[in-house]
Formats: structure tokens, C-alpha cells, sequence
């Protein structure tokens, strides 16, 4: 079998979209309004996924406000927040560039979802003429809505993250559903766990552990068949053209992360100094059975940061090398992020959202041609 590959999640947003978040947040606009342009993004995300040849699509995440903030907020300023939050959180991440993305505050329970990611696939089934896929976010991002200390009065910590763990499961189930060849769950917040950054407490309580016992809650509910489809995706962050944990050693991630019984994992590397003892820690770390299931590895060799176009030849050559570490058989290809993880993201490296789509696109189709290129050489 050729050497699979598949995308992340997100491409940004066009201008005339984000502008329209932001006219729905000004009351400018209506619901409806916003839906039919997000509608439009994700028809034209389709079709040009499925030109490049990309075999499995996405919508582009255009109808989220956020890879992490879907399921309970209609955009990034909070209008459309679900039942029992406010939005005055924690800050999920500082990047390196100065800003930062702040998370809503859990004021009570019940937790529930207002939107489940089944309703985009539900969507994008109808458009694609390709498989369709489908990212979901972590329980191990979503616990860090409940304040990190004490105790919300009546709901408390282990209610909220039973009833997290439950409507993770739901998201999961629900996409497979509606028709999702695969679901991958995003997980930033893993190597983020080991920054230590005094601005950002959260990410000195040494939460990795926590993090990856709470996902494995969730993963250890499917069986090993279920789990070959279930991913999860590293990065160091990818917003704004910036990162928030590229300077924290990949090795403390990567040699817990794959403890997490998925069936496969979407892990940046093309933007790593050195990639190839990233290969060399997947192949340590990997395994070729988790509770049932080979952990496949697709690298990251498409850095969907930077405004230049990696060559296919690059490509093939990353994977060859990537082929000397883990089994060809449990190796893929994917790109080191989503290209856009948050809805508003003016892509400045790129110099506008509108023509980093068009260089996303550029990137794909290297990233396809250079991985057929490395199955041919690898005879496989
Ligand atoms: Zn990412």
C-alpha cells in the first residue's frame, strides 16, 4: 500500500468571511447571513482540495470559530456562547509573536456541547465527491475551562470531566455517523503542557499526564477497528503565522504521547531543526500495538507557517529518511498543522488569508506528489 497522507483540519479563511465574523460580533449581520458565507468557503475548501487530489477532504474548518472552540461558541468573541460558561477563561497559549488566544470560563454545570463537529460533516458529505474527514478537539483541551484551582459550587472537577469525556465520545461517534472516513482529535495542548510559561500558569502544573490519561478515558471506549480511524494531531501551535511551544523538547511529548491508544497520529515535523531525530523518536516511541491497534506515524512535511512552497522532491526526501526510523508500513505524511486553526487569522507571513489559501493548495499538491514519489521509491 502506498504511503498514506492526509491533512490536518483547517485552511484559512477567506478575507470577506473573517470580516464577516467580525460583522455578526458588531450585530451587523445575522446568523443566517454568517452561515450562507461560511457555506460558500466550505464548498470552494472542498472543491479545491479534491483538484489538488487530495484523498480525503475537509471543509477548511470555515464554519468554526476555532479548531478548540467549536463546540461551544459561534465565533472567537464569544457571541453564540453555550449554556454555563462566560468568557472571561484562561489563556490557552501565548505565541511567540506577543498575542494570545484566551478560553471561556465553566461558571456551572451541566457541561454540553451546542454543536457537535457531525453537523459540518453532515454538510460536507453532500459537496465532496472525495472521503470526507473530520478534526475534533481534545478533552484534554476542554478541561482547562474549569478554573485550575478550587472548586465550581455544585458542579465539581470529576462531574465536568466525566461529563467532558461523554460528549467527546458523542462528537467522535456522531461524525463516523454522518460519514467520516476519519476523525482526528487535536491535541496542541501536549507539548505546550512543558512550557512553563509564568504568564500562562496552567502550564506549569505539569499537566501532560493528566492530559494524556483523560484522552486515553475516551480512546479506551472504541474498540482497536474503530481506533485505526481515530488521530490525533501535535503541533507546537500554528496561528497567526506564530507558534506558542516550538522551544520546549519534542522529547517530552513524544515519549508519552503515544501511550494515547490511537490508531494513528498527525505529528509536526517539517519546521523542526532536526527533523530527523523527530523520526528517530517515532520510531522509539511508537508502537506497533496499542491495546489492539499499530500506531501509524504521518510527519509533518508541509509547514503551513511560511509563505514558501516546499518542493515534492523535498517531500520524498523527508520520507525516505523518515522510512530509515519508523515501518514503512506504519509511516504517512501529513502537514505540520492546520493552515489556519483559528477563524480570524490574517496569515501576516503570507501577507493576506486570500492568498495563503492559494499557497496552502500549492503545498498540498507537494506534499501528495512528493509522498507518491517516496511510495514509488520505497517500492510500496
Ligand atoms: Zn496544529
Amino acid at each position: 500500500m502506498p504511503i498514506p497522507t492526509e491533512l490536518v483540519g483547517s485552511l484559512p479563511r477567506p478575507e470577506k468571511l473573517q470580516n464577516a465574523y467580525q460583522d455578526l460580533d458588531d450585530g451587523k449581520i445575522t446568523w443566517e447571513d454568517l452561515q450562507a458565507l461560511q457555506d460558500e468557503a466550505a464548498e470552494d475548501s472542498i472543491k479545491r482540495l479534491e483538484a489538488t487530489g487530495e484523498p480525503i477532504v475537509t471543509d477548511g474548518e470555515q464554519r468554526e470559530s476555532s479548531f478548540a472552540t467549536y463546540p461551544i461558541t459561534d465565533t472567537l468573541a464569544g457571541t453564540g456562547l453555550a449554556d454555563n460558561l462566560a468568557g472571561d477563561g484562561q489563556f490557552f497559549a501565548i505565541f511567540d509573536d506577543g498575542h494570545h488566544r484566551q478560553l471561556p470560563r465553566l461558571t456551572g454545570g451541566p457541561f454540553r456541547y451546542k454543536t457537535f463537529a457531525s453537523e459540518f460533516v453532515e454538510k460536507n458529505r453532500k459537496i465532496a465527491t472525495h472521503d470526507v474527514k473530520q478534526a475534533v478537539i481534545a478533552p484534554s483541551m476542554l478541561m482547562l475551562l474549569y478554573p485550575l484551582e478550587g472548586e465550581i459550587e455544585g458542579y465539581s472537577r470529576d462531574q465536568f470531566l466525566a461529563d467532558l469525556c461523554d460528549e467527546v465520545e458523542k462528537d467522535i461517534r456522531q461524525c463516523f455517523a454522518a460519514g467520516a472516513v476519519r476523525v482526528s482529535v487535536d491535541f496542541t495542548e501536549g507539548r505546550l503542557a512543558n512550557k512553563n510559561d509564568a504568564r500562562n500558569p496552567w502550564t506549569g502544573r505539569n499537566m501532560l499526564q493528566d492530559f494524556i490519561d483523560l484522552n486515553n478515558q475516551v480512546f479506551d471506549r472504541f474498540s482497536p477497528e474503530e481506533r485505526r480511524n481515530i488521530g490525533i494531531h501535535t503541533c507546537p501551535g500554528g496561528d497567526n503565522d506564530s507558534v506558542h511551544s516550538k522551544e520546549v523538547p519534542y522529547e517530552k511529548l513524544l515519549s508519552k504521547m503515544f501511550d494515547i491508544n490511537a490508531g494513528y497520529f498527525l505529528i509536526q515535523c517539517a519546521s523542526e531543526e532536526d527533523k530527523e531525530e523527530v523520526y528517530r523518536l517515532c520510531g522509539k516511541y511508537s508502537r506497533e500495538d496499542a491495546n489492539g491497534v499499530a500506531q501509524v506515524c504521518f510527519m509533518g512535511v508541509i509547514n503551513p507557517l511560511t509563505p514558501e512552497v516546499e518542493t515534492a522532491e523535498q517531500v520524498k526526501n523527508d520520507l525516505l529518511t523518515a522510512a530509515k526510523h519508523i515501518p514503512v508500513e506504519r509511516l504517512g505524511a501529513t502537514d505540520d498543522c492546520g493552515f489556519s486553526p483559528f477563524s480570524r487569522d490574517l496569515k501576516p507571513k503570507h501577507g493576506s488569508p486570500d492568498f495563503a489559501r492559494d499557497v496552502a493548495m500549492q503545498k498540498i499538491s507537494a506534499r501528495l506528489e512528493g509522498t507518491r514519489m517516496a511510495s514509488e521509491e520505497l517500492g510500496v
